[in-house]
């Protein structure tokens, strides 16, 4: 597997959710209006932004170590059991750590 052109993959995907990660954080409300019904929708909102943001910070996460793990030359192998990686499944996850039986997915 060419890890170099996954890593590449892998950095540009970074960048991209680092910057949606970015523009999440401004959009959540500071502070809420005074109005109660506005307020409601303003939470709301919020909540729905910070579950974004969430899913957002554990991609990055997983892409951060999956970077760690092309330095460390271990990429191709499970984070958990340590077995290869089925290579079809690093093309279509390339952020995934784990192989199919320790991911359960
Ligand atoms: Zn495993």
């Amino acid at each position: 597997m060419n890890t170099q052109l996954v890593e590449g993959k892998l950095r540009e995907k970074l960048g991209q959710l680092e910057e949606r990660l970015a523009h999440v954080k401004k959009d959540i409300s500071k502070s809420y209006s005074s109005d109660s019904a506005e307020q409601a929708v303003e939470r709301e909102n919020d909540e729905v932004l910070g579950g974004i943001g969430q899913e957002t910070q554990s991609a990055i996460e997983d892409i951060r170590a999956a970077l760690v793990k092309i330095g460390e030359g271990t990429y191709e192998n499970c984070s958990n059991c340590g077995k290869a990686i089925n290579p079809e499944r690093l093309v279509a996850l390339p952020e995934t750590g784990h192989c199919v039986a320790c991911a359960g997915d």
